[in-house]
């Protein structure tokens, strides 16, 4: 019904439950973000009418702007009630050793550390070439923070052993002109928690502030904790730890836009502020990247924990923590398979043993049985992998995903690996970046079945083969180009 070939701007406007329809058929287009079958994206507590609530909230606030919290004193009050939780839920607020916490509402995790790593530049504005010292498990984000605010990266190398950077490695990496040592509690790809208390000490040492990128985890540690589970300390309990960043669209459930930036107290946030008054119009005042927010994030996010309440997240992560045991349980009991970790947190990680199946070709024939798990790529030693985040909703389908993927490995291995033409692969490991040239990678993206106009291929594993056979530098050129051949706008 969709006019595939239309812009969004019909020449007459068309009646609301048409629009409607079309989103609606739109969205059927889409992984299910329902129904405890997707791990990776999408965050869903499996409680019935938290959708309906959130919703509402947005609505009620979509329209107003965080721009101006004088204009718009419910946003700033939510916005501060969103901080207070944030910071009780990770060890500051009265009472606490950090008492004087303080933090900022932002739209993702990627923002919050982007704004971490600003406020940590511009705290040190005698440093004309500052850097940040992040371990090689650090979200990608920090190299975006990096690259956008022009900081150098040194990135720690993981002990593939215990997938964390050596604390001596990590002191070493610290230079005069390093203004934020940042590590993960816990890592996105593997779910392991940073040896935070070290790595703060020896920022502390050298008089550099320490972020813990809690952006996962930072609302499922401390209830772990809670529930009996070893979790290090990483909150502002660490001594050094200056700010944390992490995503209530995460963890906390709520609809995409909201993340918290906590920093220890006012004068360390003070250098995230971006003020304006020298030009004609309204004097500018910005505490995040953007300066027209929406309300409809932050009153959602609101909405959500008023609901949930600190005894729901507590269940939640009761049975997400049952859904990870049940799903680690499944991957160790098939032959072919082994966990890259323990799971420590809410992330199942596994690989394939030497003689087990093409964990590619087991992506696809999971997602065939509805099951979508993220596959991650060969790095620095560390061998292609497949992630799972693991959310409540996961919990009463815990116990069905074991038999599929017993089924998975058995066709993944009927089927066996992925050959792409050898030509094609000698290209990948040997071309330059800088040789890849507009044809070519049409060229390679008709032959891998990505077409132009938005198709995508049924099976990802011969582009996930392609991606894994090239270094970091051309997956990257070659992501961009596939990208922007599905970008193109429709008229
Ligand atoms: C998700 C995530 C981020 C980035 O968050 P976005 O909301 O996707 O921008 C950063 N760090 C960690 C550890 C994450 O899991």
């Amino acid at each position: 019904m969709i006019d595939e070939n239309g812009s969004a701007l019909p020449a007459h406007g068309m009646p609301a439950e048409r629009v409607l329809a079309e989103v609606r058929e739109l969205r059927g287009r889409d992984r299910p973000t329902h129904g405890g079958r997707l791990f990776a994206y999408v965050y869903d507590p499996g409680v019935a009418g938290l959708d309906e609530l959130a919703a509402a909230a947005y609505a009620e606030s979509a329209h107003v702007n965080g721009l101006d919290p004088t204009a718009f004193p419910s946003l700033l009050a939510m916005e501060n009630a969103l901080v207070g939780a944030a910071a009780r839920v990770l060890g500051g607020g009265p009472g606490t050793s950090a008492p004087e916490v303080v933090g900022s509402v932002t739209s993702g995790g990627t923002e919050s550390l982007i704004l971490a790593v600003k406020a940590a530049r511009d705290a040190r504005p005698e440093v004309t070439a500052p850097r940040i010292v992040v371990p090689a498990s650090a979200h990608a984000a920090f190299a975006k923070a990096a690259h956008y605010l022009r900081v150098e990266l040194d990135t720690v190398p993981l002990d593939p052993a215990t997938l964390r950077p050596a604390v001596a490695d990590v002191a070493a990496a610290i230079r005069p002109e390093t203004v934020l040592v940042a590590c993960s509690a816990p890592s996105y790809a593997h779910g392991v928690v940073d040896p935070v208390e070290r790595i703060a000490e020896v920022a502390a040492t050298a008089r550099v502030r320490c972020h813990v990128d809690a952006c996962f985890g930072g609302w499922t540690l401390p209830y772990l904790r809670r529930l009996g589970v070893p979790v290090p300390a990483f909150d502002f309990a660490v001594p050094g730890v200056t700010s944390i960043s992490v995503d209530l669209h995460k963890y906390a459930y709520a609809p995409k836009g909201v993340s918290v930036l906590l920093h220890r107290d006012p004068a360390l946030r003070a250098p995230q502020y971006f003020a304006y008054a020298d030009w004609p119009g309204y004097t500018m005042v910005n505490p995040v990247i953007s300066s027209t927010r929406s309300g409809g994030p932050i009153a959602a996010a609101y909405a959500t924990l008023r609901h949930l309440g600190d005894d729901g997240y507590l269940d939640l992560t009761r049975r997400t923590r049952e859904a990870v045991r049940v799903l680690a349980d499944a991957v160790r009991d098939v032959d072919g398979l082994r966990l890259v970790a323990e799971p420590e947190s809410t992330v199942v990680c596994f690989t394939a043993t030497d003689s087990g199946p093409d964990l590619f070709v087991l992506v696809d024939e999971l997602a065939a049985r509805g099951w979508h798990t993220q596959p991650q790529l060969t790095y620095a030693g560390l061998p292609r992998s497949v992630h799972l985040t693991v959310t409540a909703a996961v919990a009463p389908r815990a116990a069905e995903f074991a038999p599929d993927l017993a089924e998975a490995v058995a066709a993944a291995r009927a089927a066996g690996p992925v050959a792409l033409p050898p030509a094609l692969l000698a290209l990948a490991g040997s071309l330059s970046p800088e040789s890849l040239t507009g044809d070519l990678v049409a060229g390679v993206a008709a032959g891998l079945g990505l077409g132009a106009g938005g198709g995508l291929p049924e099976r990802m594993a011969p582009v996930n083969t392609l991606l894994d056979a090239a270094p970091p530098a051309l997956r990257e050129r070659l992501l961009v180009e596939f990208v922007s051949l599905l970008q193109r706008p429709s008229y």
